[in-house]
């Protein structure tokens, strides 16, 4: 495992060597064809083998301290193949509740159909997962800080769990990114994202990636062949330039957020800031137990509930969009968005509320952002 600092490692792990031109850069191989007589194994796209691919996957792989990677389509894509390579039928998974709203979805609509269990547990006490844990339960499986109320859970206390009872780990990192948080460093299985967020960072890119060892990942690779799902090689070497410039984001991010969390914390039009930077954060001591930077991600609550959207269409600067982790700062109504697929009553008992705004912390100057908030509580 690399030994080398964070933005080195952002920047050159797994890149490839141009040894023909020299080129400071990792070529672009687009073939799909490749010679089979001379090889070890066929190279083909979907078999997550080609080498932009693999050097991808090398670069994530390191980012989250774990032997092996695996770059998906989406990051839907990679949370299905990290649960369904694993799972068959009579099988039960547990979830932590708060997920993000694309997992429940697939999970309300999906698992029933392959006639796999699930039980969602609304509590983040590590007691109340070992409680819903059954003979036929494979997987446990969190979000850590939760999409959109950040909640945190015990890294140590599921991966501990989960080595206890012989169930597989699996953590949805997206939030934290591979900056702020390394599940895998306190024992979890496997961490997957949707690299469409911090890990692209620009808003221009739809991906998944896994990490995990390399049993796990070899094992994930003899199904995904079967799903499809793998990411095209030219938004491969875009995510791999993209990656180079993730800590220095990141930590912008992390600056700017915990400055807007404590901005809006004092803001007399604000009922609730759900930030685990915030001291208020009811899992505040957890949070700096378990990661090295509290993310860009946060969300608050108007008093005055209804003026959820008014709200949002004062802001000048910061945008109202759908998605997460890019450079720019977005801003959007979780109820309409991430979670309008499920039902009002779903949506009351995870605790999120119309007057919810969750806000994705971009890296402009701090200034031009509180002063956007400023000049849009005033004319609300
Ligand atoms: C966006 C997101 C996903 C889904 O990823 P896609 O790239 O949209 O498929 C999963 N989990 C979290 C936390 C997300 O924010």
């Amino acid at each position: 495992m690399s030994k080398k600092g964070l933005n080195t490692r952002c920047i050159h792990d797994g890149e490839l060597h141009d040894e023909k031109y020299k080129g400071a850069v990792s070529p672009i191989y687009l073939s799909t064809a490749y010679d089979y007589l001379e090889v070890e194994d066929n190279k083909y796209p979907r078999y997550f083998n080609t080498p932009n691919q693999l050097a991808l996957s090398k670069k994530i792989a390191s980012l989250e301290n774990c032997e092996k990677g695996l770059v998906f389509g989406s990051g839907i894509a990679a949370i299905f193949a990290s649960m369904f390579s694993f799972l068959k039928s009579g099988d039960h998974v547990v979830f932590q509740s708060s997920l993000y709203g694309g997992t429940i979805n697939l999970i309300v609509k999906e698992f029933e159909k392959f006639n796999i269990e699930y039980t969602f547990v609304e509590s983040l006490e590590i007691i109340d997962y070992i409680n819903e844990i059954k003979s036929n339960t494979k997987i446990i499986y969190v979000e850590t800080p939760s999409n959109p109320l950040l909640e945190v859970i015990d890294l140590q206390g599921v991966a501990d769990l989960a080595k206890q009872h012989k169930l597989i780990s699996i953590i949805d990192n997206t939030f934290a990114s591979p900056i702020n948080q390394n599940p895998s460093d306190f024992g979890i299985d496997i961490v997957v994202h949707s690299a469409t967020k911090y890990l692209s960072g620009h808003s221009d890119i739809l991906a998944g990636a896994i990490a995990s060892s390399k049993s796990i990942i070899d094992q994930i690779i003899d199904s995904s062949v079967n799903y499809g799902g793998n990411l095209s090689e030219l938004t491969v070497w875009l995510l791999e330039r993209s990656i180079k410039t993730l800590k220095l984001r990141v930590d912008a991010q992390n600056n700017n957020a915990l400055k807007i969390a404590n901005f809006l914390h004092k803001n007399k039009n604000i009922s609730a800031v759900h930030y685990p930077g915030l001291s208020s954060h009811p899992q505040h001591e957890l949070s700096k137990k378990q990661m090295k930077g509290f993310g860009g991600m946060l969300s608050f609550v108007l008093k005055n509930e209804e003026k959820a959207n008014d709200f949002t269409r004062l802001l000048k600067l910061i945008k109202p969009a759908m998605s997460l982790g890019g450079v720019e700062s977005t801003i959007t109504s979780p109820a309409l968005t991430s979670h309008a697929k499920i039902t009002q009553q779903q949506r009351n008992k995870f605790g999120i509320s119309d007057g919810m705004l969750r806000f994705s912390v971009g890296i402009e100057d701090y200034n031009d952002l509180e002063n956007d908030l400023v000049q849009a509580f005033e004319k609300l």
